[in-house]
């Protein structure tokens, strides 16, 4: 029996004890759905950079429990399809709901400006390290040689391009004693009395911080999608690629799907769709100034940016490069 809570005039008493009592109810046989590949790793820490890790610490579900839930808009005695035939209609047709009843939980410990990245994908639920209620571990984050790049001159957001050794030697240098610094600083301040939730503003960005983090499947995947791209920063890229093994041994058939279907595909925009038009008249010929002036023309309205893409894509499909040499995508 349940005893409901319920207000008298404003007031909401308090309900007392409830019991969901299971006599006289039906009981269908319905063990926990469980996930053997997981439970091989769960707890167990994976290490990212140089002091981070993510480490699994529940998860809801398996590649069948997507099926189920997708089943729930089937009435009894409809065909139904196997479960690697369902998930890919359901990742290809972006028929998401059933794959948001799934869901993983982590802690994961990254630099701050990891975490600034991070905490942007709304859809998940966090809890993270409280700089006001304790004190900080003195863990910074310091680039290796091979992770220190130029500034990119095409990509504003972006680094590209390979420094003197004796430049990125120094910029690891510089950031490893700046840390160091800030956080005597830190100590010292909070040994004065200061309150921590003050002294901490003067900690840098490459400082680590600890969450835990709860997304469902489909959530969990778009944040890969983004954060796996080669266009997310270099840093974050390292812990999409744990999250994207975890995904891939715990729910392979749904991994497969996504790769398929996302990860691996392709978008063409209505000027990408007239532009392959135009070079399919070309019948095969050589990628001539001629064709490629056509093309040019095409995106001529639009930012440089869409040209550059299309060629990235076209180069990926047939493994033919503007400059007339060819290179398999
Ligand atoms: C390479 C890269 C560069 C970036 N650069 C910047 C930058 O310079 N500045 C910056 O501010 N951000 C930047 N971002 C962050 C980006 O704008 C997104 O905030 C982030 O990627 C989270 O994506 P999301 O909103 O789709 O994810 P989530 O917040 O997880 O949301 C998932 C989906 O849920 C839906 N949704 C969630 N909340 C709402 C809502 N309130 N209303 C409507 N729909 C909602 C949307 O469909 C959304 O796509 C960058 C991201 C990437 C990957």
């Amino acid at each position: 029996v349940w005893k409901y809570s319920c207000f008298q005039g404003s007031a909401l008493i308090a309900p007392g004890i409830y019991v969901l009592s299971t006599y006289n109810q039906t009981r269908n046989s319905m063990p926990r759905p469980s996930n053997p590949a997981l439970e091989d790793v769960l707890g167990v820490q994976y290490p990212v950079l140089d002091h981070g890790y993510i480490t699994l610490i529940d998860y809801m579900g398996n590649d069948d429990e997507i099926v189920r839930a997708a089943r729930a808009s089937i009435s009894a005695g409809q065909k139904i399809s196997d479960t690697k035939s369902l998930i890919r209609h359901l990742v290809k047709n972006r028929h998401t709901s059933p794959i948001e009843q799934v869901q993983m939980k982590f802690q994961v410990k990254m630099p701050i400006f990891i975490a600034r990245q991070w905490v942007r994908h709304r859809t998940a639920k966090l809890s993270e390290f409280s700089g006001r209620y304790s004190k900080f571990e003195c863990e910074f984050y310091v680039p290796t040689l091979d992770a220190i790049k130029a500034q990119s001159k095409v990509n504003k957001q972006g680094s590209d391009g390979e420094l003197p050794e004796e430049t990125k030697i120094k910029a690891q240098e510089t950031l490893a004693l700046n840390s160091a610094e800030a956080f005597d600083a830190y100590v010292g301040l909070i040994e004065s009395g200061i309150a921590r939730e003050t002294a901490r503003e003067l900690l840098p960005v490459n400082m680590y911080t600890t969450m835990i983090w709860t997304m469902d499947l489909h959530n969990l995947l778009h944040f890969i999608n983004l954060r796996m791209d080669s266009h997310a920063q270099y840093e974050i890229q390292k812990y999409a690629v744990v999250l994207a093994k975890f995904v891939y041994i715990g729910f392979p058939l749904l991994w497969e799907a996504f790769e398929d279907f996302t990860y691996g595909a392709l978008t063409l925009s209505r000027l990408d769709i007239v532009a392959l038009r135009l070079i399919g008249d070309f019948h095969g010929e050589k990628f001539s100034e001629e064709c490629k002036t056509k093309v040019e023309e095409v995106f001529k309205n639009v930012s440089r940016s869409e040209l550059n893409e299309f060629f990235e894509k076209l180069c990926l499909i047939t493994g033919y490069m503007v400059d007339g040499q060819t290179k398999q995508g």
